[in-house]
């Protein structure tokens, strides 16, 4: 993914339509009441909508793709990619923006992760937890990616 290919789906896709329509279909998939789970496959809904919209795979359009979302006002995410796992420091995560919690909060946005991170990078099976979350007064959210 360049930079046009990135601004040209984020922008074209009305971003705010994509995110309702996937949460409708999700919706209609689920009849648990575990908002959790719920909110984790609405982000990896999302997530698969971005990386098949992409034209490019790899960790470059991965990173691309944050750099838009951060451009858009939704976060900022540092990727810290080790042989074993993947960790992402998100700063002002706009799924806790104002929210206090005892635990950690961002599923979407973890499920975002996943998603993303399994088709940009073409891995198999990925399980991605939120550590540390800004809701619980960690002065970030931060989430470790692993695969099988
Ligand atoms: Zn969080």
């Amino acid at each position: 993914m360049d930079e046009e290919d990135a601004a040209g789906m984020l922008q074209s896709a009305s971003m705010v339509g994509v995110l309702v329509n996937n949460i409708k279909k999700v919706v209609k998939d689920h009849r648990v009441d575990d908002v959790s789970i719920f909110m984790n496959d609405v982000g990896v809904l999302f997530g698969e909508n971005c990386a098949t919209k992409a034209n490019h795979k790899g960790r470059e359009a991965l990173i691309t793709l944050f750099k838009f979302l951060e451009a858009s006002g939704w976060l900022k995410a540092e990727w810290d990619f080790g042989d074993e796992q993947i960790i992402v420091r998100v700063y002002d995560c706009f799924e806790s923006r104002g929210v206090k919690s005892d635990g950690v909060n961002c599923d979407f946005v973890a499920g975002l992760l996943k998603a993303c991170t399994k088709l940009f990078l073409e891995l198999n099976t990925v399980y991605c937890q939120e550590m540390k979350c800004i809701t619980r007064g960690d002065d970030h959210c931060e989430f470790v990616i692993m695969s099988k």
